[in-house]
């Protein structure tokens, strides 16, 4: 007889292990890899790499080489999800497809040198289809069978293959939505804009106007909302010392920032509108 009253528990643990892949893509291969918004210990990095790892996504190398060109080619033919083919090619397409020549070119001449180095990368790089296979999909599923017994083949679709499709499509929402819908506070001129839709299923990752404006900052957000995990996450390594050296745009450049090149939806011009004695 099949036991339904199992599946709360599993769809509770799938959400879990869906915030972990997650964290390793935004905190590791995006914060910290491709932008060096902070620094990590080694112990730090290896978890970084064992959640990547539950993402099933490609490489390490090959993530940061595609986002740094994306930030340094932003909505040109160089930028491998370039928004102006369209937003299913921004979401998918571009996995699907073969890369435009100026893709390949400019990742060529990308400078790689500081991930390529790190022996732990390397390491990961080279066997990263064994360790996806484990974390992403074997690991995660033998845990309720084992723990509350969950039916095999409920957790496997659960948390190996609907995870992995679930997760994979939140992260190319950054790409996708946050290149088409939304304000931009921070610079009109981008493409980019802040999504709570997106941030809400990436762990903040959706304020993506503030992100391609200041992206040396290792927070989704100026602000903290109770879904931004990966900032959530990484400030509780900094309490631990095991991440450090954490980078913040200052507020004065945030401010003239946002009155020089913002879309005027930022709250520091609703504040500007109010009389000058303020009531
Ligand atoms: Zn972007
Ligand atoms: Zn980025």
């Amino acid at each position: 007889m099949h036991d339904y009253k199992k599946h709360p528990w599993t769809m509770v643990y799938a959400y879990f292990i869906y915030i972990l892949g997650g964290f390793g893509v935004t905190a590791g291969a995006h914060r910290l890899w491709t932008h060096r918004t902070y620094k990590a210990n080694t112990k730090l990095k290896v978890i970084l790499l064992l959640f990547y790892s539950m993402s099933g996504m490609y490489s390490v190398v090959d993530w940061v080489r595609d986002h740094r060109v994306h930030h340094k080619y932003s909505d040109t033919n160089a930028d491998p999800h370039n928004i102006n083919r369209g937003l299913l090619f921004a979401h998918v397409g571009w996995l699907c497809m073969k890369k435009h020549p100026d893709v390949i070119e400019k990742g060529r001449q990308m400078n790689m040198s500081d991930v390529t180095d790190d022996p732990l990368i390397r390491f990961h790089t080279k066997y990263y289809q064994w360790f996806h296979l484990f974390f992403c999909f074997v690991f995660p599923a033998i845990i309720p069978p084992l723990l509350w017994g969950e039916p095999w083949m409920v957790s496997i679709l659960a948390n190996s293959f609907v995870k992995y499709v679930a997760l994979l499509n939140a992260v190319w929402t950054v790409n996708s939505l946050a290149h088409y819908y939304g304000n931009k506070p921070y610079d009109r001129n981008l493409r980019p804009t802040q999504n709570l839709l997106v941030a809400f299923l990436t762990k903040g990752e959706g304020h993506h106007n503030f992100h391609h404006a200041f992206p040396w900052d290792y927070r989704a957000s100026e602000f903290l909302y109770i879904f931004h995990i990966t900032t959530i996450g990484i400030n509780l390594f900094n309490k631990l010392g095991w991440a450090y050296d954490l980078k913040t745009v200052s507020p004065e450049v945030l401010q003239k920032t946002v009155e020089r090149y913002g879309d005027g939806t930022h709250e520091l011009n609703q504040y500007k509108e109010l009389p000058s004695n303020g009531f």
